[in-house]
């Protein structure tokens, strides 16, 4: 069906998770159905809009590794069209001018209690607007929206959506400066463009009936319209900055992976009907349904984006691991070899849900540790602690072949024969040689740091704590 679609940001600020997720939609539907992909700037807003955020977003996105087709299409640049627009509307009779001043309009309100506009000049004759045009008595223009009937679309994920023309009045779509409204920009831009298919929030639905009866009048094709749910925070209310990080940029900054964070944002209101919720970009695109997409909002869920992105960075390649790290954390690892580097991938890749995290909490492959988690060493440095790790080193001073498994042999003869507990062995050594409790294998951690940094370190924890 090769159909055109778009993402539309305003560029008000940085893009965030909500918007992420509608131009993910977007560009699944497009690649899935062979389709094209663009962007539009809806820029109208100048005092809100900046360059820099449309910059901002293009970047998040090209990070995300959501291509667009075609050139970025600004609305400030438009305006030509939306004149022209303007013209063939009041040409063909559908739309007219209102000279309705701002007090008649509040008197009115008065009267009848309604906000509605009361169609002052709906059917004003020639010689009237002709007396107020020639006076130049500012005006505004109005749709002509039809008094009986409704309008109705399918919306593809919401079903059939009616609205009553009872309750669409006939709103403006140029203000009295000649600046069109959003709804006609949309569409304009829309109808342009060639856009099909208008995936985009559900706080769109309202708008659409009235962008649906300015593709009537202007005799354009109406596109095919999809309003995603709502994304929400974990107290079900709308997703917004109360509710932590929502923007793009800090997933990235905090070194989540793209490949992550689109496989989380996917989930966000639709699945792949499969128990596999961890995919590739590929998978998604293959698997992807817009159809199936569900009405309910979605809760945006840092726990299941932590243990997606857990999951990815595990399958990842070693490689791509460190050339990622090093984009965040130039000097990572630098002073060791990259072999050596590989090895504490290997061992923190399963336990890391972000790259930062990785970073974060592979200090004391690097260096030896100089502080020790205060509560650990209260709950297992004892006061017979000392003795034993003072055997303990004993021990491995002796020990030749330096590998986790003659370390763990070596560890477990020493704990059987003194009727020793795991834990009360394992603590205490892995504090002295990290500096904290939590950690893979300290089997591995020692074959990686070797044996002089290990003894080095033992005795160091023995000196001071
Ligand atoms: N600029 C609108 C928004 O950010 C997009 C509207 C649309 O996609 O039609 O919500």
């Amino acid at each position: 069906m090769n159909p055109r679609v778009r993402f539309a940001p305003s560029p008000t600020g940085q893009l965030h998770i909500g918007g992420a997720r509608t131009a993910l939609f977007n560009y699944l539907f497009a690649r899935k159905n062979n389709g094209q992909f663009l962007i539009r700037i809806e820029d109208t807003d100048l005092e809100r809009s900046k360059q820099e955020f449309t910059d901002q977003i293009c970047e998040s996105m090209t990070w995300l590794g959501l291509t667009w087709d075609e050139d970025l299409v600004y609305q400030s640049r438009r305006t030509d069209s939306y004149k022209e627009t303007i013209h063939l509307l009041l040409q063909s009779g559908n739309v007219y001018r209102c000279f309705a001043t701002k007090e008649a309009l509040d008197k009115k309100r008065e009267e009848t209690g309604s906000y509605s506009y009361p169609g002052i000049w709906r059917d004003r004759n020639q010689t009237d607007i002709d007396t107020e045009l020639e006076k130049g008595s500012p005006f505004t223009i109005r749709l002509n929206t039809p008094e009986e009937g409704g309008t109705s679309f399918n919306d593809m994920i919401h079903g059939d959506i009616s609205v009553a023309h009872s309750e669409i009045d006939d709103f403006i779509i140029a203000r009295s400066d000649g600046s069109p409204v959003y709804n006609l920009t949309n569409v304009v831009d829309d109808h342009d463009m060639g856009i099909t298919h208008v995936i985009r929030g559900e706080d769109h639905i309202s708008n659409t009936p009235k962008q649906i009866l300015l593709y009537q009048a202007l005799n354009w094709d109406v596109p095919t319209f999809a309003h995603l749910p709502m994304i929400l925070g974990h107290d079900k209310k709308r997703l917004s900055k109360r509710h932590g990080a929502t923007g793009v940029q800090s997933y990235r900054d905090e070194g989540y992976q793209p490949e992550a964070l689109l496989n989380y944002l996917s989930l966000l209101g639709w699945n792949p009907g499969t128990e596999e919720e961890v995919m590739s970009i590929s998978e998604i695109i293959k698997k992807f349904d817009l159809s199936k997409v569900h009405k309910k909002g979605a809760v945006f869920d840092e726990k299941k984006l932590n243990w997606i992105s857990g999951l990815h960075l595990a399958l990842q390649p070693n490689k791509d691991i460190l050339s990622g790290i090093r984009k965040i954390s130039v000097g990572w690892g630098t002073t060791k070899s990259n072999d050596f580097c590989n090895g504490v991938i290997d061992l923190m890749k399963s336990r890391s849900k972000s790259l930062v995290e990785l970073v974060d909490q592979s200090d004391y492959y690097f260096n030896d540790p100089i502080e020790f988690d205060e509560k650990a060493l209260r709950k297992s440095w004892k006061e017979d602690t000392p003795n034993m790790v003072g055997s303990i080193k004993q021990v491995l001073d002796s020990l030749e072949d330096w590998n986790s498994d003659t370390l763990q042999e070596t560890m477990k003869s020493f704990m059987e024969e003194n009727d020793f507990g795991f834990g009360k062995v394992m603590k205490p050594v892995r504090l002295a040689l990290c500096g904290t409790i939590n950690g893979p294998s300290l089997f591995s951690i020692m074959e990686l740091i070797g044996k002089d940094a290990s003894i080095r370190r033992i005795k160091h924890a023995l000196d001071h704590l």
